[in-house]
């Protein structure tokens, strides 16, 4: 089958403004797209909604898979989408995943609930091999979210590795969330991941686990207490919840909207945002690059021999890279000066 004939830029800005969840669907495929001419479509569909994002509140979830973050963000979801009549979007960050395979994070399946109604969007993770990239497209599928009018974004990723970082880079509020009685309480667990968090959630608190969750806890407190204050000025509680059992869900909700609205009144929430806009800068920056480099024909050809080499011993990676970053000035100065 053909695949489906790519709209104009124009055709998808008012599809996404309008609502329409078929546009919007298909606008994140063309921002996952690496097709030069994809991309720079996917850039003028992005710039144009620009005006109409940045109103939603944006939340970061994480934690080791068995925790429970599907069955969680369905029952967050659905009360979000029940009780406060909250449009919600939940994207996912998994670099790992593949098309047809691998990891399904953000898959439909897994929030049967929220799949089948019109205010929720689900969107798996984009495929892709590159951490960088799955985390751009992502980021401006949720832009494109917002602009479709989602209150409410969640991003999740699983608990391992650098994606947590990621996910913290675009997010307003960072919830982890932690199985009681797993082992040693802090086990396995990466401080640096719990300094990131702005709550820590113990799931499945039913069930007569209930007493452990509660003595992990009182735990988890005194963890938090060796750490430095955040920089949010808020101490990050620690929450119990069940999603089987939908326990907890409202007092979750409420500490998020408590964080916005304490946040926006500090003028700290605003600060992330734009912290996060020049980290993004950054990223692009570098991100771009390292592409032009790489896709650079002297350097093509000079690299092989050149790996070579320095595989060897024979010459020092910092002089190897040194040649081939002068042999992309040379091109440079070549094409500026015909
Ligand atoms: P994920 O891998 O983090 O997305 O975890 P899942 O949401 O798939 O949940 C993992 C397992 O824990 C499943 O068997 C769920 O049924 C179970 N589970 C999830 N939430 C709860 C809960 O609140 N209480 C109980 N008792 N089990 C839960």
């Amino acid at each position: 089958m053909p695949p489906p004939k790519r709209l104009s830029a124009a055709e998808y800005v008012s599809g996404i403004l309008a609502g329409s969840r078929t546009v919007l669907g298909r606008a994140i495929t063309l921002v996952e797209s690496t097709l030069p001419a994809d991309q720079a479509l996917a850039q003028a569909v992005v710039q144009a909604v620009l005006p109409h994002t940045g109103r939603s509140l944006r939340v970061g979830i994480t934690g080791v898979p068995g925790v429970g973050k599907s069955t969680f963000i369905e029952a967050l979801g659905r009360f979000l989408v029940e009780t406060h009549g909250k449009k919600l979007a939940v994207l996912a960050i998994d670099p790992s995943s593949q098309r047809g395979g691998g990891s399904i994070l953000g898959d439909k399946t897994r929030m049967p609930w929220l799949a089948a109604q019109p205010a929720a969007f689900i969107r798996p993770s984009p495929a892709g091999s590159s951490l960088g990239g799955v985390a751009r497209a992502t980021r401006e599928a949720l832009l494109l979210c917002e602009a479709a009018g989602h209150d409410v974004i969640f991003v999740e990723t699983v608990g391992v590795g650098q994606s947590e970082t990621a996910v913290h880079g675009m997010v307003d509020f960072f919830l982890l969330l932690m199985l009681a009685g797993a082992g040693d309480e802090l086990q396995g667990l990466k401080r640096g991941i719990m300094e990131m968090a702005d709550a820590l959630c113990i799931t499945k608190a039913d069930h007569g686990n209930e007493q452990a969750a509660r003595r992990a806890r009182v735990d988890y407190q005194s963890a938090l207490h060796l750490f430095p204050a955040a920089p949010s000025g808020q101490v990050p509680p620690v929450l119990l919840t069940s999603a089987v059992a939908g326990t907890g869900l409202a007092e979750v909700w409420a500490v998020i909207e408590n964080y916005a609205a304490a946040t926006q009144v500090s003028g700290y929430f605003q600060q992330r945002r734009q912290q996060q806009q020049l980290q993004w800068l950054h990223q692009s920056i570098v991100q771009a690059l390292e592409s032009r480099f790489y896709a650079t024909a002297a350097v093509r050809e000079r690299l092989p021999a050149l790996q070579q080499a320095v595989a060897a011993g024979r010459v020092t990676p910092f002089a190897a890279a040194t040649e081939l970053l002068d042999l992309t000035d040379n091109q440079a100065s070549a094409t500026a000066t015909p």
